[in-house]
């Protein structure tokens, strides 16, 4: 068995990982690599592999940086299966269309700026078209159901178990029947005892792991704090007759945020009949999802009648009742796309209420250098939105600890029955990696590789 290393090496975007093992080729995600948009163009629409040769995609979750590029590798010839679980099937084809309308409208936009300039037409890297031909192409596969893949005796198998993440993620072990040597893709790997999803599952054998580390040598705050926290923040903004806006991503975060909500008002925690929006009509497909795949909620989500709703609870639907919110004078909360700020609804309610101090600004979690949630989070007093100058006035706060990843100490925690192994650590900054390598050292594992693009290793 063979590792190739493609993507997300030294770097938390463009998961791509092309395996080679009883003469078959596989690959473990096929995601876009996100960062400045000419780079960006240039790394996602070209493979340094043949795809013609390609037997299989395995892919661990419906995050754009695992999954974002698969439209582009259907369009470019790839006419294999894509195993994935039948829940990330379902969330990755919602989220594959929308990222297909945005490239699409965002060429559009490109070509009426540029119309006269000498670059020539932008041609969206995949369209709507693309993304539907890449949907057809899954095949779901039920966690802990070993399934031969790569073709009927082929001896390659794969194993998915639930990566705690977001809804369907997965960690995956491919397995060569005909050696015996077994690997393990961690994927991202979950919080335990976070809210919304079962804990990560984690696999107990392999001769070779490659592993994330986003947050290797960090730790993050303890969930158990967060409600009360938010409590916190919504009475202290209603008490001034302001409105919370929670700028979340539609996947996870937002049904988080809704599931906590809901618990504090049950509780009397915050007031009972506070108005509350979800403003995403993504973020609404999503949560559908959510309610379908009810099995692999937690036990605390399951046991609340309907987690994702009840009563001042809407889920807004069009462009203008998303609108008609700005006239409204009363006290609400909105949580909205995206979550850095950088589009969708969020910025029409930044534009009307950062000025306000009476209003709160509640970032939940990360923000990316270069958007305008960490020029918030920064404290700049003056921001550009929608082509004005908006002084900014209203209270700004992160929540920390909400996030989807473990934290340096968890992801040893969850590797640890894989000791042994041979570690290959991806998906993570070079601190966070090395910070990890050496966490990993301490708790008895080998010395850990911290995998670069183009790297080959033999398992
Ligand atoms: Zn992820």
């Amino acid at each position: 068995m063979e590792i190739h290393f493609h993507g997300a090496c030294r770097t938390v975007t463009g998961s791509l990982h092309e395996i080679r093992a009883a003469g078959k080729v596989l690959l473990l995600d096929v995601g876009a690599f996100q960062g400045r948009r000419e780079e960006a163009r240039r790394i996602n629409a070209t493979f340094d592999f043949d795809i013609a040769s390609v037997d299989a995609v395995v892919l661990s979750h419906a995050h754009a940086d695992h999954c974002g590029n698969l439209p582009n590798l259907v369009k470019q010839g790839y006419a294999g299966p894509i195993f994935c679980t039948p829940a990330t099937a379902a969330v990755t084809a919602l989220m594959l269309v929308d990222a297909a309308k945005i490239q699409e409208e965002d060429a559009a936009y490109l070509n009426q700026k540029t119309e006269k300039s000498w670059q020539g037409e932008i041609v969206p890297l995949f369209t709507r078209q693309d993304a539907i031909d890449t949907i057809e192409r899954f095949v779901p596969i039920a966690y802990r159901k070993p399934t031969e893949i790569a073709g009927a005796g082929s001896g390659l198998f794969v194993e998915l178990r639930d990566a705690g993440h977001t809804l369907g993620s997965a960690a995956v072990r491919l397995t060569d029947t005909r050696t015996g040597k077994r690997l393990v893709f961690t994927g991202d790997v979950g919080r335990p005892n976070a809210p919304l999803l079962q804990n990560p599952d984690p696999f107990s054998e392999a001769n070779a792991v490659i592993s994330e580390c986003t947050y290797g040598g960090k730790t993050h705050a303890p969930m158990s704090e967060i409600p009360a926290l938010l409590a916190g923040v919504v009475n202290q903004t209603v008490n001034r007759g302001g409105v919370l806006m929670i700028p979340a991503f539609a996947l996870g975060r937002t049904q988080v945020m809704v599931e906590i909500l809901h618990q504090l008002r049950d509780r009397g925690a915050i007031p009972r009949n506070l108005p509350i929006y979800v403003d995403s009509p993504l973020a609404t497909r999503l949560t559908d999802v959510h309610r379908k795949f009810y099995d692999l909620l937690d036990e605390e989500t399951r046991r609340m009648l309907d987690p994702f709703d009840f009563p001042n609870l809407t889920y807004v639907g069009t462009p203008q009742e998303s609108r008609e919110l700005n006239a409204r004078r009363d006290p609400f909360i909105v949580i909205a796309g995206s979550g850095m700020c950088e589009s969708g609804r969020i910025v029409h309610h930044l534009k009307h209420h950062v000025h306000d101090p009476r209003s709160t600004l509640l970032l939940p979690g990360y923000q990316a250098a270069n958007t305008l949630g960490r020029r918030l989070q920064d404290g700049e007093k003056l921001v550009w939105m929608l082509g004005d100058r908006i002084p900014v006035r209203c209270g700004v706060q992160t929540l920390q600890g909400l996030s989807a990843h473990a934290d340096g100490g968890e992801l040893i925690r969850y590797c640890k029955p894989l000791r042994g192994a041979s570690v290959y650590l991806v998906h993570g900054e070079v601190p966070q990696a090395e910070a990890h390598a050496a966490a990993l050292a301490a708790a008895g594992f080998g010395m850990a590789t911290i995998a670069t693009r183009g790297d080959v290793v033999a398992v």
